[in-house]
């Protein structure tokens, strides 16, 4: 069947300059709600001098200081459990979900009926992006506890018409006897969770290219619009993959690749602004092609806990601001989290950049332990069935990603769940054998 190109055509295909026009008009009623209704902006808005009525683009936006994950969780901390940055009465919340931070307590989020509408209707423009369709049966494998991976993008992926297949996580053996059942034709899971089920289907003796799943879509691991890593699960189910971007703080989904596979679309205009920052300074970084700097965002319309310049800690390059698809949500890849990154004599090391290094050469299991901050090279690298190949991966390392490591070989823990690659074991996290 041949389905629209779009999901929501006008606010997709936007001309920047009625874009902007909307996000200034919501921009003004946001920040007027927030300085009305929550003592936390009130307090933000007047240290800095700011009349509410005064901001009214997004230069004004900028006198505002920025919020981080820290102020939100201390304000969570004294006024539990949604915090002095709350805007709604408790009673008008429908549902809270959880951040799914690796750093310290969550954040106990809360949405209204209303949010949650549009919390589907942002994230439902990237999944139509990404490939989802009414005629998909399209199994949701993330887990389905607290966070927005959860019933939040269910219920944006259920707005694109796809039949909905809610699995969650622990479920692959059942899953691959139920296939025949259920016939599903399109994924929703973490990067890794494609990988692991193939390898549950091979055990069985199943090959999963005949398995039918035409669609990958692929969420909450940067590294899922690099190239090794799209082949090999390409490869390996005769799918397409999609990547997909969002932030539980913000909304679960707001970001996905269109067919062009060329970045990812922004599709979120009407609910959030985004701004990018210089990540050591603060400094604005103008959203524009080859421009990189951390995401900064704006809730536009959210009722029940807004974000006003939320530090994400993730590294965005801005990839273009026009696509032949038609879309004019700006296109960006996320390099990684600022948290994850580290650094070896002055060179930035993300874990993403060692996998796609490690996926090209067909291996998929990896860790990278930190025994000492600073951190000084070799810095150890632990991978699976790298058995002999030591030394050479050992020169790749240093070539390409330009730090010194020693590689050995070691069996790690299986998963379903996201992946982890970097063990800060000076930090007092236990070394993964
Ligand atoms: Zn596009």
């Amino acid at each position: 069947m041949e389905w629209a190109a779009y999901f929501d055509e006008r606010t997709e295909t936007m001309p920047p300059a009625w874009t902007r026009r909307l996000e200034e008009e919501l921009l003004a009623e946001q920040v007027a709600r927030c300085y009305e209704r929550a003592p936390f902006y009130r307090r933000k808005l007047g240290e800095a001098g700011v009349r509410p009525e005064h901001v009214l683009n997004v230069e004004d936006l900028r006198r505002i200081p920025f919020t981080t994950k820290q102020e939100l969780r201390a304000s969570q901390e004294a006024e539990p459990p949604l915090g002095d940055f709350a805007c709604v009465d408790p009673v008008e919340v429908v549902r809270v979900h959880l951040t799914s931070g690796t750093t310290g307590k969550p954040l106990v989020l809360g949405y209204t009926a209303e949010d949650l509408r549009t919390s589907s209707r942002i994230g439902a423009r990237a999944f139509w992006a990404a490939g989802a369709r009414p005629d998909d049966t399209l199994l949701h494998c993330l887990s389905y506890s607290f966070y927005t991976g959860g019933l939040a993008d269910h219920g944006a992926l259920e707005e694109t018409g796809a039949t909905m297949v809610p699995v969650g996580l622990g479920q692959s053996r059942r899953v691959l006897e139920l296939w025949d059942d259920l016939r599903p034709t399109a994924i929703f899971s973490t990067l890794t969770y494609p990988l692991y089920l193939a390898e549950t289907a091979q055990e069985e003796g199943i090959d999963p290219r005949t398995l039918g799943l035409r669609k990958l879509i692929v969420a909450g691991e940067p590294g899922g619009q690099l190239a090794a890593t799209r082949r090999r699960l390409e490869e390996l189910w005769g799918a397409t993959l999609s990547d997909t971007y969002g932030l539980s703080d913000v909304w679960g989904t707001l970001a996905a690749e269109c067919d062009e596979r060329d970045g990812l679309h922004f599709s979120g205009p009407d609910g959030v602004l985004v701004e990018l920052v210089d990540p050591e300074t603060g400094d604005p970084v103008e959203i524009e092609p080859g421009a990189g700097g951390e995401l900064v965002f704006t809730h536009l319309a959210r009722e029940a806990t807004p974000v006003l310049r939320f530090r994400s800690r993730d590294l965005a390059e801005i990839l273009g601001v026009e696509c032949p698809c038609g879309r004019t949500g700006f296109r960006f890849r996320v390099a990684g989290r600022s948290d994850d990154m580290f650094r070896v004599r002055g060179v930035n090391v993300f874990p993403s950049s060692l996998e796609e290094l490690l996926r090209e050469r067909g291996l998929d299991r990896f860790a990278i332990v930190l025994d000492r901050f600073p951190v000084e090279p070799p810095v150890e690298i632990l991978i699976e069935g790298v058995d002999g190949r030591e030394e050479e991966l050992t020169e790749v390392v240093k070539a390409r990603l330009g730090f010194t490591c020693v590689v050995k070989s070691a069996t790690l823990p299986r998963t379903e769940a996201k992946a982890k690659r970097l063990y800060r074991v000076y930090d007092g996290e236990e070394r993964p054998t």
